[in-house]
């Protein structure tokens, strides 16, 4: 059956249902969270034509009838317009206090409707139901919610832990394999911070990496993982930040080429960026290095700034995107390197001129 992964933080504690049948594990808890048999169900125009016909016949099976709000796909819904038209619509279908509802999709629906459960009459609850492996090993998990504004991505939003996450392995039958190999992404990045062992299980798995065998294991290492740093620290005081690795160097990528490249493909290469440079600091053996580089290859992941799409990119202006960075503060970089395969750190007050010395030489 399916993983249960707990995650208890200081604003909710609920539960991650992974794998092979999660959806039908899940029914019986439906059931109380929707006392009076209706649930709205918030999703996107290809993730309803997919695997909504799905989710709606698991729900009916334990006597809930579901009714659709359906959003246009995209980023462009993590919006303030977004969360208008979403919010009206809950108000139109009825939606009360004390109601749920469910988020059907990857990581935009996951973020909008939780924001939108977070700030609608003061708060209700969400559910989960990630549909892309990124939001499946990483933003459904975690509690933070949140839309893009003109300054920036997720600019506004509000940390609202969902009361339960179902994380279907079904879901991802249907996901194209760039979206697959961008949320793998995600996983390596927690094998990297936290978890040797998951690493070298990957390694050797070499190209058998997206099988479900050995996919959906890594998944739920990947879940857990995030679910102990996110226990541990919910508020980003302290140890969430190392979640940020290869994230300083990618979305610096994500902003010099808007929507050329996947989250993952922008990270993929921050993860390689980031070891390099360990290594070259004299932090972490180069030898690890090497090996996170090769298997970004085999992952047929970027392994540098000259395998992600929508370059070339000047060093100069990656530096600059990196100063301004949501999570830098006066003009300082902080940066997320490692000791070795599997224990990062955080490292503050990083050098900006060093750092573009160095992607200079990775160009
Ligand atoms: P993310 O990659 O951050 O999880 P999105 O929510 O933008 O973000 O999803 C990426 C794209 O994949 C969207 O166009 C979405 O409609 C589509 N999508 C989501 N889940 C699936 C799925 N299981 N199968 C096919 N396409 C999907
Ligand atoms: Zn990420």
């Amino acid at each position: 059956g399916p993983d249960i992964i707990p995650v208890a933080t200081a604003t909710g504690a609920y539960d991650v249902i992974a794998g092979a049948g999660a959806l039908e594990a899940a029914a019986t808890r439906f059931q109380e969270m929707f006392p009076r048999g209706e649930a709205i169900i918030v999703t996107d125009t290809n993730v309803a034509g997919l695997h909504l016909d799905r989710v709606r016949g698991a729900l009916r099976q334990v006597g809930i009838e579901c009714e659709p709000v359906i959003a246009a796909p995209g980023e462009g819904q993590k919006s303030f317009s977004g969360i208008e038209a979403l919010t009206d619509a809950l108000a139109h279908a009825g939606v009360e206090r004390g109601d749920t509802i469910i988020a059907l999709g990857g990581g935009v629906v996951g973020d909008l409707t939780g924001f939108a459960a977070a700030i609608y009459k003061r708060g209700i609850g969400f559910v989960q139901m990630p549909t892309t492996l990124l939001a499946q090993a990483d933003s459904s998990v975690g509690g933070k919610t949140g839309i893009n504004t003109r300054a920036g991505k997720n600019m506004v939003g509000a940390f609202h832990p969902p009361r339960l996450v179902v994380a279907d392995a079904a879901f991802l039958d249907t996901l194209p394999k760039r979206e697959l190999r961008a949320g793998y992404a995600e996983i390596l990045k927690a094998a990297l911070i936290g978890d040797a062992a998951l690493f070298d299980r990957l390694e050797a798995a070499g190209d058998g990496i997206y099988t479900p065998e050995t996919l959906q294991p890594a998944l739920t290492s990947a879940i857990r993982f995030k679910a102990g740093v996110v226990a541990r620290d919910e508020k980003e005081a302290g140890e969430r930040a190392l979640l940020n690795l290869g994230h300083t160097f990618g979305h610096a990528f994500e902003a010099e080429a808007p929507g050329q490249m996947t989250h993952g493909e922008a990270v993929a290469a921050g993860l390689a960026l980031a070891f390099r440079y360990s290594a070259q600091r004299g932090d972490c053996p180069q030898a690890d290095a090497d090996r996170v580089a090769a298997h970004l290859r085999t992952a047929g992941l970027p392994d540098g700034p000259d395998a992600v799409p929508g370059g070339p990119f000047d060093a100069a202006r990656l530096v600059d995107r990196m100063r301004h960075d949501k999570k830098n503060s006066g003009g300082t970089i902080t940066l997320v390197l490692a000791r070795s395969i599997g224990d990062a750190f955080i490292a503050p007050g990083m050098d900006a001129n060093d750092i573009e010395r160095f992607l200079k030489s990775q160009m």
